[in-house]
């Protein structure tokens, strides 16, 4: 028999939770999860030293104030299993478990235009009508592994980060290759050298940095945050990353050479990396405002690494502090201290291929028994583009989208009526933090499809005009800002042969929101209604 429903939920994260409990309160819904439990990302990505890199008071869900407010954090930063915790605790609590169905990945989506309503097809065998999908896939679930030649000889143990064994592992007896320096790879590191035999560390380019001050959590801090929630969750959505910062008042420029100590000095021990980027009114706009930050940054990293040769291939040169989502880490510099570690530049001689015994650069061959790929992800487009999509006219996503995605607002996809994303391309994305920016995009959908309903619509599409209103938008925005200069997950440049237009909204999010609130103020402009 075939169900319907009213709408399907794609992915049991933090947004898809979310979107869950939102709809399911006036909606029939189902939500399909590949995993085998809830919590997406962090259900996903148990890699030792996995943890998240905003304060756990503000990455988590203001939607429920008895939950915020009952909910005791154990330390400044949660590692993976309190949020993949937190996150069972939330499907509970809610029963939202009644409308999951776990280890069930969607695999087609047909959108049936004669009757409004899409056709899902799953890996379990479900086959389900609905009226809506909301697509809350996550913007880093599909890894990206270097098609490097070799792989197939190699005897030893190969893991992505996002991969990683729920079980315990004895690595003291181990050599680990660990290859990428983002913000996984830099939380990684530490707590491999302190347990496997000798790690070596693979770097093309090197991360920024900022040490995260992770303690236990403090009683004091954690009533402060209770006692102000609703003030604070409101100023969150009013920062550029939704996230506390301090803005600096003065341009990098106009500051004395010990005032900018004095201002550096305090964003690095602010446990917020966004701290960093709004230091001074131009960090993030200004290459020369932005080069004092990062060589700030650098003789930080010279201060901590014990060889000076080892500190300067660690010191970033090529790209500006907040171009590549900066990182926060808990002893990254100091690891380059340990006799067991040592870093490898692929940059100048890159990975040629895996061998029998480990790998081989074009420098010099390395014995591993585990080659630790921290190589990122397919970002922002990945999840959908390995379903097969079909809009109206029998287009296919993988069609429309081949030459890289377009948008409008990051919800919606012209030719593909009703399927709603959050987090789509086109979002801020990581440069807000996820869960607060995922919640208040869920809320605008809920409007939307809300509004829908009232008015006895059956079709939401957008056009291609405002589409290219959006592309435009983003480019644009982009040019304004440093993250012109890096090459990252956010421009697609992260992954050979991809076009390089930015996918993630850089504009900041109170720009993103104001954009999206006039559109649906202005009769839901730009979305095609009937
Ligand atoms: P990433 O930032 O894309 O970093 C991937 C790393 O792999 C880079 O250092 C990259 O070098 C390297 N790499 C890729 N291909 C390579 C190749 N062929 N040869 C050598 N090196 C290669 O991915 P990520 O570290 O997984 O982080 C992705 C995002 O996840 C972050 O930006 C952040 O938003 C999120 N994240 C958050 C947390 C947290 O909350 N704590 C933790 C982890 C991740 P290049 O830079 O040269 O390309």
């Amino acid at each position: 028999m075939t169900e319907t429903v009213d709408v399907v939920i794609i992915g049991a994260g933090f947004s898809g939770l979310y979107a869950t409990y939102r709809l399911s309160k006036q909606y029939k819904v189902i939500c399909f999860e590949k995993g085998a439990g809830v919590g997406g990302t962090w259900y996903w990505n148990r890699y030792p030293g996995a943890r998240v890199d905003i304060q756990s008071v503000e990455y988590s869900y203001s939607f429920d104030d008895d939950l915020q407010q009952d909910w005791k954090w154990p330390e400044y930063f949660s590692a993976q299993p309190d949020l993949e915790r937190y996150a069972n605790h939330v499907a509970d609590r809610f029963n939202l478990r009644e409308h999951i169905r776990l280890s069930n990945a969607v695999e087609s989506l047909r959108f049936d235009a004669e009757n409004d309503l899409w056709e899902v097809r799953t890996a379990a065998g479900d086959y389900v009508r609905c009226r809506y999908i909301i697509a809350a896939t996550g913007a880093l679930s599909i890894p990206n592994e270097p098609p490097w030649p070799g792989r197939e000889d190699y005897q030893g143990v190969i893991y992505h980060t996002t991969d990683w064994p729920r079980e315990p592992m004895d690595l003291s007896d181990k050599r680990v290759g660990l290859i990428g320096t983002g913000s996984t790879g830099v939380q990684a590191a530490p707590i491999l050298a302190e347990q496997a035999k000798s790690l070596t560390v693979f770097q093309r380019t090197p991360a920024y940095s900022m040490p995260s001050g992770n303690r236990a959590m403090d009683e004091e801090h954690e009533r402060d945050w209770k006692e102000n929630y609703p003030e604070r969750r409101k100023e969150i959505l009013n920062t550029w990353g939704t996230s506390m910062v301090t803005y600096g008042e003065k341009s990098a420029h106009e500051c004395s050479e010990e005032e900018r100590t004095q201002v550096l000095e305090k964003a690095w021990n602010s446990k917020s990396a966004f701290q960093m980027q709004v230091a001074f009114t131009d960090v993030m706009t200004d290459m020369d405002a932005n080069e004092v930050v990062a060589e700030f940054i650098r003789n930080k990293i010279r201060g901590i690494v014990d060889d000076p040769e080892t500190a300067e291939r660690l010191c970033p040169k090529t790209y500006p502090v907040g171009g590549k989502r900066m990182c926060i880490d808990n002893g990254y510099y100091q690891t380059f201290n340990r006799d067991n570690v040592s870093l490898v530049d692929v940059r100048s001689a890159p990975i040629v291929e895996l061998t029998k015994t480990g790998l081989r650069t074009a420098e010099g061959e390395y014995d591993l028994d585990i080659i630790v790929m921290a190589t990122g992800f397919d970002a922002v487009t990945g999840s959908l583009m390995n379903m097969d999509v079909e809009g109206i006219d029998g287009i296919k996503l993988a069609e429309k989208w081949k030459e890289g995605p377009t948008t409008y607002l990051g919800y919606m996809i012209a030719g593909f009526p009703n399927l709603l994303m959050v987090h789509g391309p086109m979002t801020p994305g990581a440069q807000a933090q996820m869960i607060t920016s995922g919640e208040w995009q869920v809320d605008y959908l809920a409007e939307l499809i809300d509004s829908m309903e009232a008015d006895g619509k059956t079709r939401v599409d957008t056009t291609e005009e405002a589409e290219q209103w959006w592309y435009e938008e983003t480019q644009n925005v982009a040019m304004h800002m440093v993250h012109r200069h890096a090459d990252s997950w956010y421009n697609a440049k992260n992954i050979e042969g991809k076009k390089g237009d930015f996918m993630i909204y850089v504009g900041g999010f109170p720009r993103f929101t104001e954009l999206s609130r006039k559109a649906a103020e202005n009769d839901w402009e730009g979305f095609d209604l009937r």
